[in-house]
């Protein structure tokens, strides 16, 4: 039995479980829907009439960033140029590697991951769980090879969106040129954008790691949702560290768990069109994109514009 909680302030967005073959109108966040694809999928495997089915895949797709990885807790650490940046990937990989074995253990049959920080590079291949395919983006797209033969994504290593107080080196997209992402009037970051996208496909997010405030962010957005905190952020530049090995198994264990969410999270659909209210940190950010076709400047710094495509929800 699900109940729905529908607040008046939600009601801006749909969601649309393809698992009910119905649009419904629902808020941000709202609970479980029963569905049967993503149980299909679990539940193959088992036999019947004495006869073993083969089992149908379970495929996860998992999203990285730095900021959120366990035991990050400067910005200079994340400095490519920097003394400390080795040992960032590999603490990046670590909880790569924790999360691929979570949803192995979970009960995926194929587990893609994507290097996102900073467009890429940061992944040290020889230390990848090997039973992990690599996206090596070939499109050069944002969201790689990620399409409807998912189950579900997971994002790791997350940071909570720009101006998100005690929220570990908050930003969205761009620390230095972006101040300000509303989509259908509320406040986005990279969570909710990356489910936006993952939703062009159907594909639910369902689970995430990352400082305190991303995971809050998380709870806020999706439900259900398996969260792992890995570190708690004092001020934007600085965050008190939790032990690494414990931060790996909640992160394992998350993932595992998210494996059953399959069939009860939704993709993130938005009510369409969607309005995206983009504000830059300075009008010069803003000079080059306003004159794009279809974008309306509101003011020195901000551009608006109208799009029904989740792909087209960054400028
Ligand atoms: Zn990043």
């Amino acid at each position: 039995m699900n109940i729905f909680f529908i607040s008046v302030a939600r009601l801006a967005y749909r969601v649309s479980p393809r698992v009910l073959g119905t649009t419904v109108l629902f808020g941000f966040g709202v609970a479980t829907v029963i569905g049967a694809e993503g149980a299909t999928a679990l539940d193959q495997g088992t036999t019947v009439a004495g006869k073993t089915e083969a089992k149908a895949p379970v495929k996860i797709y998992i999203h990285t960033d730095l900021e959120g990885i366990a035991g990050i807790d400067s910005m200079e650490m994340i400095d490519r140029q920097g003394k400390r940046y080795r040992e960032c990937c590999e603490l990046l990989m670590a909880d790569v590697n924790a999360a691929i074995d979570g949803a192995f253990a979970g009960g995926a049959t194929h587990v893609t991951v994507l290097d996102s920080h900073g467009g890429g590079d940061n992944f040290i291949l020889d230390l990848l769980d090997k039973r992990a395919e690599h996206d090596t983006r070939p499109n050069h797209k944002w969201w790689g090879t990620l399409d409807n033969s998912y189950q579900g994504t997971y994002f790791i290593g997350a940071h909570p969106m720009a101006g998100t107080q005690n929220g570990f080196l908050d930003h969205t997209q761009s620390s230095l040129t972006w101040h300000d992402y509303r989509l259908n009037g509320r406040n986005l970051g990279e969570l909710a954008q990356w489910a936006i996208v993952a939703g062009n496909w159907g594909v639910p997010l369902l689970m995430m790691s990352g400082d305190e405030a991303a995971c809050a962010e998380a709870r806020n957005f999706f439900s259900p949702v398996e969260t792992a905190a890995v570190k708690r952020a004092m001020g934007r530049n600085r965050a008190e560290l939790i032990d690494l090995k414990e931060a790996r198994n909640r992160i394992r264990e998350a993932a595992k768990r998210a494996v059953s969410l399959i069939g009860k999270a939704r993709p993130f659909t938005p009510v369409k069109p969607m309005e995206i209210v983009l504000e830059y940190n300075r009008a010069d950010y803003c000079d080059g994109m306003a004159t794009k076709p279809g974008i309306e400047r509101l003011n020195a710094r901000t551009i608006r514009w109208l799009t029904s495509d989740p792909l087209a929800i960054l400028p």
